[in-house]
């Protein structure tokens, strides 16, 4: 049976690389995803037959709760709110293996022997440490961006002094409990200071950039569930922690990078606070052509090739289904039409194309960055919906907070048309140049209804 066990363990670690693997495409996410899963459901399925528990009671409640809760969620969150979801399954992630280490704790002081004690305590504090920084932590990332709790970064130099001491304290009771006389009143103190020091480095990071947090937290809570393999001596959970870890850190830098913004800037710096004033001045005394829902169609429906250009300003007014249908009129017109993706359009990664992918715009005419930059040239019109820092040409000035960041080029397009509520800033808090170009049209208005009349004005079109 050991064998048996271990070759299926072998075979869920291989489904889930090829599943991990396979999210890297809208086309085969889907896929990917459900591989994963059935691999997950296998290496369950394997673990309780191979160490079946004393009572089935709990396992059998909590597997129905558990998949009730998490199908009601997923079934109900809103795209916008996806992070907050994302941030509270981490969190749980985190609890568990923190409770794995509690246990495994208190079985530990009745019955360690002295050789083994070492390298047991050392994986039971570290799965504490990081299990119990990732709980809290996401917790507040939760309140953060549900509103529950100020989203503005709560950090100043006494804060960042309580916060550096409480480490350094934490660690020493942390190595005084596996190199001294591990007791439960100081295993009890450790958690504590893990617990607080997840509050507190996550109550330093501002709203807007909790989504690289969280998938900072995500990675953790995947090292955290490694641990556990490691105090349970059980290889798949370390196999799984391992992939949830590392795929977790590519993800954060890959957002740093697509912001131009290092992960310390993004944990201790209060990006896109002082830019709100910078905003107002350099928006003084410029003018901009504005165009109404007509004066857009008949730009667009004129026009030979279009390139969409969605941003946060698209998901929160949940315009996407009316986006479709303009593109499909603009097809039927004859217009080439694509869809250009930033890797950090919106509020997550990915926002965009999973929008899009809701409103069943084909994955074939979604186009990275890198791929749509040398085409605005040669495009007709560039259509802005409810982007900002995405496209600011700001970025190709050396000086700007956003230097650096890479951008869609839609400056370099024949005509511009964006579409948003007014010239205030984006994330950043940067005015955007973009707006005052002689090409651009701004179409002033929220997403869905200004998309609703556009639509309606493109149909009228001969
Ligand atoms: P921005 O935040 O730069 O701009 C969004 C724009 O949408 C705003 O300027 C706003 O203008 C407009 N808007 C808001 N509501 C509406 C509405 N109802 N209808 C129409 N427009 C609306 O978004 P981008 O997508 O361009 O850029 C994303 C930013 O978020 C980047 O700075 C990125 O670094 C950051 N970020 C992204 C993460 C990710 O994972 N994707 C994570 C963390 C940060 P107005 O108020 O005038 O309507």
């Amino acid at each position: 049976m050991y064998f048996i066990e271990h070759l299926i363990y072998l075979l869920s670690a291989l489904l889930f690389v090829v599943g991990l693997k396979q999210l890297s495409s809208p086309a085969t996410a889907r896929r990917g995803n459900l591989m994963a899963s059935f691999a997950m459901l296998l290496a369950l399925v394997v673990t309780l037959v191979q160490y079946p528990p004393i009572t089935w009671t709990w396992i059998v409640s909590g597997i129905i709760l558990g998949s009730l809760i998490g199908a009601v969620a997923a079934r109900t969150v809103k795209m916008t709110a996806m992070p907050e979801m994302v941030g509270l399954f981490n969190g749980f992630g985190g609890g568990a293996s923190a409770l794995v280490a509690f246990a495994e704790f208190l079985h530990f002081l009745k019955d360690h022997t002295p050789q083994a004690s070492l390298a047991e305590a050392s994986t039971i504090q570290l799965g504490m440490l990081i299990g119990a920084v990732t709980f809290s932590g996401s917790l507040v990332a939760f309140g953060k961006l549900a509103g529950w709790i100020t989203g503005n970064p709560v950090t100043n130099r006494f804060i960042q002094t309580v916060t550096a001491l409480l480490f350094v304290a934490t660690l020493g009771v942390g190595v005084y409990l596996v190199l001294g006389e591990p007791t439960l009143p100081l295993f009890l103190v450790f958690t504590a200071g893990a617990l607080i020091l997840g509050v507190l480095l996550v109550n330093a990071i501002g709203g807007a950039d909790m989504p690289v947090a969280i998938s900072l937290l995500n990675s953790y809570s995947g090292l955290a569930a490694s641990a556990a393999g490691f105090i349970l001596g059980n290889n798949i959970l370390i196999i799984a922690g391992a992939l949830v870890g590392a795929s977790g850190m590519i993800l954060t830098n890959l957002m740093c990078k697509a912001m131009n913004r290092s992960l310390a800037n993004v944990m201790f710096g209060g990006f896109g606070v002082e830019g709100a004033t910078a905003a107002a001045v350099g928006a003084e005394g410029k003018t901009v052509r504005s165009v109404d829902a007509e004066g857009a169609a008949m730009i667009l429906g004129y026009a030979r090739s279009v390139i969409v250009v969605p941003g946060y300003g698209l998901a929160v007014a949940q315009a996407q289904h009316d986006l479709k249908k303009l593109c499909d009129l603009l097809e039927e017109r004859g217009v080439d039409v694509k869809f250009a993706i930033h890797p950090v359009a919106g509020r997550m990664p990915g926002h965009m194309n999973v929008l899009l992918a809701e409103a069943d715009v084909p994955y074939n005419k979604l186009y990275d960055l890198d791929e749509i930059n040398d085409m605005f040239p040669d495009t007709d019109v560039a259509l802005v919906v409810g982007a900002n820092d995405v496209v600011n040409p700001e970025a190709r000035n050396p000086k700007s907070i956003i230097a650096g960041m890479p951008i869609l080029d839609v400056d370099k397009a024949r005509q511009v048309i964006v579409m948003k509520r007014s010239l205030a800033p984006g994330f950043a808090g940067l005015d955007n140049p973009l707006f005052y170009l002689d090409k651009t049209f701004m179409f002033f208005g929220s997403a869905k209804p200004s998309m609703q009349d556009l639509v309606r004005a493109v149909r009228e079109l001969s």
